[in-house]
């Protein structure tokens, strides 16, 4: 038997459609190709999910783009079961002179948080709380959130936190979860290009410990249509110039702080546009319903699971000070949407607020789908879109929303899921939800 090769490392980028993509390199190799990268190309923007590229789309065959890693976003743990250590770098995509390109996602996401800090002198801080299945275990039934529900997957559990830690994701737990089968990991909060950064590594990290234990984790927002759906809640908080936690203030209603309760405007003013990047799949949208503890309306509550903002509880055992664990949640995401782009719309729309000074949305309480149009109406709740062509003429009516990309990337990412959701026309939910499941 011959020992192990040298390891390799992969430099990874995500694309529109959520899929982590990259090429691979010699671990002895990496320090060297950090200067210029690995070789990339235009029409991968223009990948869908069923490994085709969308045709006819804005770039074609031609031209070439270098992805650069960012050895500060590398995650490396030998904890996963696999026979070499997961090894995987977050890149830039930039053009061959170094520049910047206009469609990379996590560039985006740095230029909305320096944005941000410039208008504002706010930071942000952020955390993906992601749940998921693990199918093709052939479990004996559990309980929803029980003892049992985590225990008769053992060692799972403990070896996803050990490859977690090592690879310094930071995780915070991994519970059973309400849905059969279904299981929830957290990362502490940290900056937010980080956290972004982090949740690609928590997906795919998920993956290879459940692949080598022989299952399968999916993170699809509906592994069936009946099945309890799968979200990627992304909390934020804020920080000022002098690092002072900026989100909280006791005197305001549900201690959302004037800075904070205008970002939160911002964002449920362009939360129907925003929905197809943040849940940007066909079956999102068989998640994002009244009463399934996702969200379905433009709606900021003080601790409910139904609405899309929600402000999440703080403890103040022993006299905590509630300013630093203060965070909202915005719970109109699932891992089919990218989490650059999504942190990036979440930090543009809630921008506009600021800067339109928008007072604090109402916190609203009850149930919309039992109130009137017009108390609806008073509470300025809307509906989310219904649908994934729904939701992109939703992106494509909002000017402001467009206006933060470059067109030829709205061109892209309506191409690419008008695709999506044309491609998969004539199957059923139950299809839908089957593909979806393999998929993601
Ligand atoms: N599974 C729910 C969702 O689709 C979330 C339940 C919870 O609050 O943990 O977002
Ligand atoms: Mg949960």
């Amino acid at each position: 038997m011959t020992s192990i090769v040298e390891p390799l490392v992969a430099v990874v980028t995500t694309d529109l459609s959520a899929v982590t993509r990259g090429r691979f390199v010699a671990e002895s190799k990496l320090q060297k190709s950090a200067a210029t990268g690995v070789g990339w190309l235009h029409a991968n923007l223009s990948m869908t999910p069923f490994n085709s590229i969308v045709d006819p789309n804005p770039w074609g065959s031609s031209g070439d783009l270098r992805l650069i890693p960012d050895l500060k976003a590398r995650f490396r743990t030998t904890h996963t079961g696999s026979a070499t250590p997961f090894d995987m770098v977050a890149g830039d995509i930039v053009e061959l002179d170094g520049s910047a390109w206009l469609g990379c996602t996590r560039t985006m996401l740095k230029e909305a948080l320096a944005d941000l800090k410039a208008a504002t002198g706010l930071s942000v801080i952020a955390a993906f709380e992601h749940e998921f299945h693990v199918v093709g275990g052939s479990f004996e039934p559990a309980h929803a959130f029980s003892f049992a529900a985590l225990r008769r997957t053992d060692p799972f559990a403990p070896n996803l936190m050990a490859a977690l830690a090592e690879a310094g994701v930071a995780p915070e737990v991994v519970i059973a979860e309400y849905g059969e089968d279904q299981f929830e990991v957290t990362h502490e909060p940290t900056e937010a290009l980080t956290a972004a950064d982090r949740a690609i590594a928590i997906r795919e990290i998920t993956r290879e410990v459940a692949r080598n234990a022989g299952w399968r984790a999916s993170f699809a927002p509906k592994t069936a249509p009946a099945a309890v759906g799968n979200g990627v809640h992304v909390h934020f908080s804020f920080i000022d110039n002098a690092g002072k936690p900026a989100t909280y203030d006791a005197a305001e209603p549900g201690g959302l702080s004037s800075l904070a309760g205008a970002f939160c405007a911002g964002v449920l003013r362009h939360l129907p546009a925003i929905t197809a990047m943040t849940a940007g799949s066909v079956s999102s949208f068989y998640r994002l319903k009244p009463h399934s503890w996702s969200s379905s309306y433009t709606w900021l509550a003080d601790r409910d699971r139904e609405a899309s903002l929600r402000i999440c509880p703080t403890v103040t055992i022993d006299g905590r000070d509630p300013a630093r664990q203060y965070n909202i949640e915005y719970r109109a995401a699932d891992a089919t949407g990218n989490p650059y782009l999504s942190l990036a719309a979440i930090i543009r729309a809630g921008l506009e607020g600021l800067n339109a000074k928008l007072p604090s949305p109402p916190l609203v309480t009850g149930d919309p789908t039992l109130m009137s149009e017009a108390e609806r109406s008073n509470l300025g709740l809307v509906r989310l879109p219904e649908t994934l062509p729904a939701a992109l003429d939703a992106l494509l009516a909002d000017s402001v929303v467009t206006g933060w990309f470059a067109p030829v990337f709205i061109e892209t990412f309506v191409g690419l899921k008008r695709h999506e959701a044309e491609r998969l026309a004539g199957l059923d939910p139950v299809a839908i939800c089957d593909l979806y499941r393999t998929l993601y």
